[in-house]
Protein backbone atom coordinates (compact mmCIF):
# COMPACT_ATOMS: atom_id res chain seq x y z
CA UNK A 1 0.00 0.00 0.00
CA UNK A 2 1.01 3.01 -0.59
CA UNK A 3 1.08 5.92 1.68
CA UNK A 4 -0.08 9.23 -0.41
CA UNK A 5 0.61 11.62 2.58
CA UNK A 6 4.11 10.39 2.79
CA UNK A 7 4.29 10.78 -1.44
CA UNK A 8 2.43 14.43 -0.67
CA UNK A 9 5.24 15.95 1.88
CA UNK A 10 7.85 14.37 -0.07
CA UNK A 11 6.70 16.24 -3.10
CA UNK A 12 6.59 19.59 -0.81
CA UNK A 13 9.87 19.26 0.11
CA UNK A 14 11.90 17.90 -2.59
CA UNK A 15 9.75 19.69 -5.85
CA UNK A 16 8.27 22.96 -3.97
CA UNK A 17 10.44 23.83 -1.21
CA UNK A 18 14.01 23.18 -2.51
CA UNK A 19 12.49 24.91 -6.14
CA UNK A 20 11.89 28.06 -4.58
CA UNK A 21 8.47 27.73 -3.33
CA UNK A 22 8.63 29.93 -0.67
CA UNK A 23 4.30 30.83 0.00
CA UNK A 24 3.72 28.48 3.19
CA UNK A 25 -0.03 29.27 2.20
CA UNK A 26 0.61 27.56 -0.97
CA UNK A 27 2.89 24.33 0.61
CA UNK A 28 0.39 23.79 2.85
CA UNK A 29 -2.32 23.55 0.32
CA UNK A 30 -0.31 21.39 -1.37
CA UNK A 31 0.27 19.14 1.33
CA UNK A 32 -3.46 18.93 2.02
CA UNK A 33 -5.04 18.62 -1.79
CA UNK A 34 -5.14 14.79 -2.60
CA UNK A 35 -3.60 14.99 -6.24
CA UNK A 36 -3.72 10.85 -6.83
CA UNK A 37 -8.00 11.15 -7.04
CA UNK A 38 -7.46 13.48 -9.91
CA UNK A 39 -5.84 11.40 -11.96
CA UNK A 40 -7.16 7.44 -12.85
CA UNK A 41 -6.02 4.88 -10.45
CA UNK A 42 -3.73 3.32 -13.11
CA UNK A 43 -1.49 6.76 -12.28
CA UNK A 44 -2.05 7.01 -8.66
CA UNK A 45 1.16 5.33 -7.87
CA UNK A 46 2.96 8.05 -10.08
CA UNK A 47 0.90 10.73 -8.88
CA UNK A 48 3.64 13.20 -6.50
CA UNK A 49 5.97 12.25 -9.84
CA UNK A 50 7.88 15.28 -10.75
CA UNK A 51 5.42 15.52 -14.45
CA UNK A 52 2.41 15.96 -15.91
CA UNK A 53 0.44 13.47 -15.76
CA UNK A 54 -2.77 12.72 -18.55
CA UNK A 55 -5.98 13.12 -17.80
CA UNK A 56 -9.28 12.27 -20.43
CA UNK A 57 -9.83 14.07 -23.53
CA UNK A 58 -6.24 14.34 -24.44
CA UNK A 59 -5.46 16.91 -21.80
CA UNK A 60 -2.95 17.20 -18.65
CA UNK A 61 -2.99 17.68 -15.23
CA UNK A 62 0.12 19.93 -14.80
CA UNK A 63 3.40 18.79 -13.18
CA UNK A 64 3.15 20.16 -9.27
CA UNK A 65 5.85 22.29 -8.99
CA UNK A 66 4.09 24.33 -11.82
CA UNK A 67 0.73 24.34 -9.88
CA UNK A 68 2.43 25.74 -6.83
CA UNK A 69 4.24 28.45 -9.11
CA UNK A 70 1.49 29.56 -10.66
CA UNK A 71 -0.60 29.65 -7.12
CA UNK A 72 2.28 31.60 -5.24
CA UNK A 73 2.44 34.29 -8.45
CA UNK A 74 -1.24 35.05 -7.85
CA UNK A 75 -0.15 36.16 -4.70
CA UNK A 76 -3.07 34.82 -2.59
CA UNK A 77 -4.61 35.94 0.96
CA UNK A 78 -7.43 34.17 1.23
CA UNK A 79 -10.85 35.65 0.11
CA UNK A 80 -9.95 36.70 -3.64
CA UNK A 81 -12.66 35.98 -5.65
CA UNK A 82 -10.56 34.19 -9.10
CA UNK A 83 -11.44 32.72 -12.53
CA UNK A 84 -9.59 29.46 -13.92
CA UNK A 85 -9.79 28.77 -17.13
CA UNK A 86 -9.15 25.14 -17.93
CA UNK A 87 -10.66 23.28 -15.06
CA UNK A 88 -9.50 19.63 -16.60
CA UNK A 89 -9.25 17.54 -13.72
CA UNK A 90 -9.98 20.26 -11.31
CA UNK A 91 -6.84 20.01 -9.02
CA UNK A 92 -5.76 23.70 -9.46
CA UNK A 93 -8.94 24.76 -9.07
CA UNK A 94 -9.01 22.77 -5.51
CA UNK A 95 -5.67 24.21 -4.61
CA UNK A 96 -7.05 27.98 -5.14
CA UNK A 97 -10.47 27.18 -2.88
CA UNK A 98 -7.80 25.59 -0.11
CA UNK A 99 -6.10 28.60 -0.04
CA UNK A 100 -9.62 30.61 0.79
CA UNK A 101 -10.90 31.82 -2.88
CA UNK A 102 -14.05 31.63 -4.22
CA UNK A 103 -13.00 29.99 -7.70
CA UNK A 104 -15.26 29.91 -10.82
CA UNK A 105 -13.54 27.47 -13.18
CA UNK A 106 -14.70 27.06 -17.15
CA UNK A 107 -14.28 24.04 -18.88
CA UNK A 108 -14.82 23.32 -22.93
CA UNK A 109 -14.74 19.74 -22.50
CA UNK A 110 -17.90 19.13 -20.92
CA UNK A 111 -16.77 15.56 -19.85
CA UNK A 112 -13.92 17.12 -17.83
CA UNK A 113 -16.12 19.38 -15.92
CA UNK A 114 -18.48 17.02 -14.93
CA UNK A 115 -16.14 14.25 -13.33
CA UNK A 116 -13.76 17.24 -11.51
CA UNK A 117 -17.33 18.85 -10.09
CA UNK A 118 -18.46 15.06 -8.69
CA UNK A 119 -15.08 14.88 -7.09
CA UNK A 120 -14.87 18.09 -5.47
CA UNK A 121 -18.15 17.44 -4.18
CA UNK A 122 -17.39 13.94 -2.75
CA UNK A 123 -13.77 14.82 -1.23
CA UNK A 124 -16.05 18.45 0.20
CA UNK A 125 -13.68 20.93 -0.83
CA UNK A 126 -16.38 24.32 -1.19
CA UNK A 127 -16.35 27.18 -2.83
CA UNK A 128 -15.79 26.27 -6.74
CA UNK A 129 -18.38 27.59 -9.17
CA UNK A 130 -18.18 25.03 -12.49
CA UNK A 131 -19.03 26.37 -16.04
CA UNK A 132 -18.71 24.56 -19.24
CA UNK A 133 -17.78 26.78 -22.21
CA UNK A 134 -15.12 28.48 -24.12
CA UNK A 135 -12.93 30.76 -21.57
CA UNK A 136 -11.11 32.60 -23.58
CA UNK A 137 -14.27 35.34 -23.67
CA UNK A 138 -14.00 34.75 -19.39
CA UNK A 139 -16.90 34.51 -17.62
CA UNK A 140 -18.59 37.87 -18.03
CA UNK A 141 -21.58 37.40 -15.68
CA UNK A 142 -19.34 37.22 -12.91
CA UNK A 143 -16.66 39.84 -13.71
CA UNK A 144 -14.75 41.39 -11.92
CA UNK A 145 -12.42 39.10 -10.32
CA UNK A 146 -9.42 39.45 -8.40
CA UNK A 147 -7.24 37.13 -10.20
CA UNK A 148 -7.61 34.98 -13.38
CA UNK A 149 -5.23 31.97 -13.75
CA UNK A 150 -4.99 30.08 -17.50
CA UNK A 151 -4.04 26.94 -17.29
CA UNK A 152 -4.34 26.14 -21.27
CA UNK A 153 -1.00 27.76 -23.30
CA UNK A 154 -2.30 31.41 -25.27
CA UNK A 155 -1.24 32.98 -27.94
CA UNK A 156 -1.64 36.29 -26.62
CA UNK A 157 -3.40 37.36 -23.40
CA UNK A 158 -7.14 37.83 -24.33
CA UNK A 159 -8.66 41.74 -23.86
CA UNK A 160 -11.65 39.96 -22.41
CA UNK A 161 -9.93 38.89 -19.66
CA UNK A 162 -7.98 42.23 -18.88
CA UNK A 163 -11.49 43.52 -18.67
CA UNK A 164 -12.80 41.33 -16.21
CA UNK A 165 -9.62 41.56 -14.12
CA UNK A 166 -10.62 43.79 -10.93
CA UNK A 167 -8.08 47.25 -10.74
CA UNK A 168 -4.75 45.93 -8.93
CA UNK A 169 -5.40 42.27 -10.13
CA UNK A 170 -3.60 40.05 -11.92
CA UNK A 171 -3.33 37.34 -14.26
CA UNK A 172 -1.22 34.12 -13.92
CA UNK A 173 -1.10 33.11 -18.20
CA UNK A 174 1.11 30.66 -20.37
CA UNK A 175 1.44 33.17 -23.50
CA UNK A 176 3.32 31.61 -26.81
CA UNK A 177 2.95 29.34 -29.60
CA UNK A 178 1.39 25.97 -29.92
CA UNK A 179 4.73 23.72 -28.15
CA UNK A 180 6.45 26.46 -25.91
CA UNK A 181 5.66 29.24 -23.74
CA UNK A 182 6.60 31.72 -21.61
CA UNK A 183 4.50 31.96 -17.73
CA UNK A 184 3.51 35.54 -17.47
CA UNK A 185 2.20 37.67 -14.43
CA UNK A 186 -0.04 40.65 -15.89
CA UNK A 187 -0.57 43.14 -12.94
CA UNK A 188 -3.52 45.92 -13.88
CA UNK A 189 -2.35 48.97 -11.79
CA UNK A 190 -4.49 52.67 -11.76
CA UNK A 191 -2.33 53.52 -14.63
CA UNK A 192 -0.10 51.00 -16.11
CA UNK A 193 -0.34 47.27 -16.84
CA UNK A 194 2.67 45.51 -15.70
CA UNK A 195 4.09 42.02 -17.24
CA UNK A 196 6.40 40.03 -15.42
CA UNK A 197 7.90 37.06 -17.30
CA UNK A 198 8.17 33.86 -14.86
CA UNK A 199 9.75 31.15 -16.59
CA UNK A 200 9.29 28.80 -19.63
CA UNK A 201 6.99 26.32 -19.63
CA UNK A 202 4.66 24.26 -22.04
CA UNK A 203 0.93 23.71 -22.03
CA UNK A 204 -1.86 22.28 -24.01
CA UNK A 205 -3.08 24.63 -26.11
CA UNK A 206 -6.08 27.32 -25.30
CA UNK A 207 -8.53 26.72 -27.70
CA UNK A 208 -11.48 28.75 -28.45
CA UNK A 209 -12.32 32.78 -29.83
CA UNK A 210 -9.70 34.18 -28.22
CA UNK A 211 -7.26 30.72 -28.39
CA UNK A 212 -6.25 29.08 -30.70
CA UNK A 213 -8.52 28.01 -33.71
CA UNK A 214 -10.09 24.62 -33.31
CA UNK A 215 -9.71 23.47 -36.50
N1 LIG B 1 -6.01 23.19 -14.47
C1 LIG B 1 -6.08 21.80 -14.89
C2 LIG B 1 -5.16 21.49 -16.05
C3 LIG B 1 -5.72 22.00 -17.28
S1 LIG B 1 -5.16 21.38 -18.81
C4 LIG B 1 -5.83 20.84 -13.77
O1 LIG B 1 -5.51 21.27 -12.64
O2 LIG B 1 -5.98 19.64 -14.00
C5 LIG B 1 -5.93 22.64 -19.77
C6 LIG B 1 -7.41 22.52 -19.89
O3 LIG B 1 -7.88 23.68 -20.57
C7 LIG B 1 -7.88 21.33 -20.69
O4 LIG B 1 -8.76 20.56 -19.93
C8 LIG B 1 -8.59 21.96 -21.90
O5 LIG B 1 -9.71 21.22 -22.34
C9 LIG B 1 -8.99 23.31 -21.33
N2 LIG B 1 -9.25 24.37 -22.32
C10 LIG B 1 -8.56 24.66 -23.44
N3 LIG B 1 -9.10 25.74 -24.05
C11 LIG B 1 -10.15 26.14 -23.28
C12 LIG B 1 -11.10 27.20 -23.37
N4 LIG B 1 -11.10 28.09 -24.38
N5 LIG B 1 -12.04 27.31 -22.40
C13 LIG B 1 -12.07 26.42 -21.38
N6 LIG B 1 -11.20 25.41 -21.24
C14 LIG B 1 -10.25 25.26 -22.17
Amino acid sequence: MIDYEVSRNRMVNEQLKSRGIHDERVLTAMGIVPRHLFVDQAFWPRAYEDHPLPINQNQTISQPYIVALMSQALELNGGEKVLEIGTGSGYQAAILAVLGCDVYTIERHKELSKKAEKLIKKIKIKNIHFKVGDGSMGWVEEAPFNRIIVTAGAPEIPGELMNQLSPGGRIVIPVGNLATQRLMIVIKGEKVIEKHDVCGCSFVPLLGDKGWSND
